[in-house]
């Protein structure tokens, strides 16, 4: 399975070869007390519709740069399509012979990419938190899809979506933040995480409660990266697009895919969504 690409999920997931990496002390987004998953997240989901709305209306010109700004944030970024100067022609190529042919033209390779609070002016450069070697690839597209590409030395968060859409940037972090989870496990611990996801929705082979929670966990983590990394750019009004719950949502929105799996491999009721 050398060279597949994935939809972020249970279904159908991430590629990850992770070998090597030496256990890095724990990042400060890793909170202590880590997210647990809440069933109260679960059934009203009002905050998550919010992410789907348009915050401004975006063009994406093929080369060049898109502001968005609505409510209190802004987002700018820079990108050019590929191939580009900027990826070696390995990766382009790989990248290219891997999605569909309709979507070639559309690609593109991030060069900036910002999140600015307008209300304090608090800055996130989204370009600083992408590890050496990975690179950000983006369609401007109406739906939401995010993955991470990892095979041998290619590596590339792949994104589509609307940045209009604060939806998108959340499934940016969180891949970015998958990333970075990675790099703190140890080597071993990152092998068995792969190695469950790969076998994860395949009920004929036998799998624990604890081996089916690290995937859950796992997740949890890149989602712990997002709420931090994000904190400074949510709005304290009642209604805002960018609220805690409404990342807190997203990630129940997320996870209630991986406990439906769980669920039905220990012969429980489903919970109810
Ligand atoms: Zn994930």
């Amino acid at each position: 399975m050398s060279g597949d690409i994935s939809k972020e999920g249970p279904l159908n997931d991430v590629k990850r070869i992770i070998g090597g990496q030496k256990k890095l002390s724990k990042p400060d987004y890793i909170s202590n007390t880590r997210l647990n998953f809440d069933q109260q997240w679960v059934g009203t989901l009002s905050s998550l519709q919010k992410l789907g709305l348009h915050i401004d209306r975006a063009v994406y010109p093929n080369k060049g740069e898109t502001h968005i700004h609505g409510e209190n944030i802004s987002l700018s970024m820079q990108y050019e399509p590929i191939p580009s100067d900027d990826v070696p022609e390995k990766i382009s190529k790989y990248f290219l012979e891997h999605i569909p042919n309709h979507q070639r033209e559309s690609w593109k390779v991030m060069r900036s990419f910002s999140v600015t609070n307008s209300t304090n002016n608090k800055k996130l450069d989204v370009m600083e938190l992408v590890l050496p070697g990975y690179r950000i690839f983006f369609r401007p597209s109406s739906g939401d899809y995010a993955r991470v590409i990892h095979d041998n030395d290619i590596n590339v968060i792949q994104i589509s979506g609307d940045f209009a859409q604060l939806r998108t940037l959340l499934s940016l972090m969180h891949e970015i933040g998958h990333v970075h989870v990675d790099k703190q496990y140890d080597p071993d611990m990152a092998k068995k995480i792969t190695d469950i996801r790969k076998v994860y929705t395949n009920y004929s082979v036998k799998l624990t409660q604890n081996d089916l929670q690290l995937v859950v966990q796992d997740e949890i983590n890149a989602w712990d990266f997002v709420l931090k990394l994000l904190q400074p750019f949510i709005n304290p009004s009642a209604h805002s697009f960018l609220s805690e719950k409404a990342i807190k949502e997203d990630m129940a929105y997320s996870l209630k895919s991986y406990w439906k799996i769980i669920d039905e491999r220990l012969g429980r009721a489903p919970i109810s969504l």
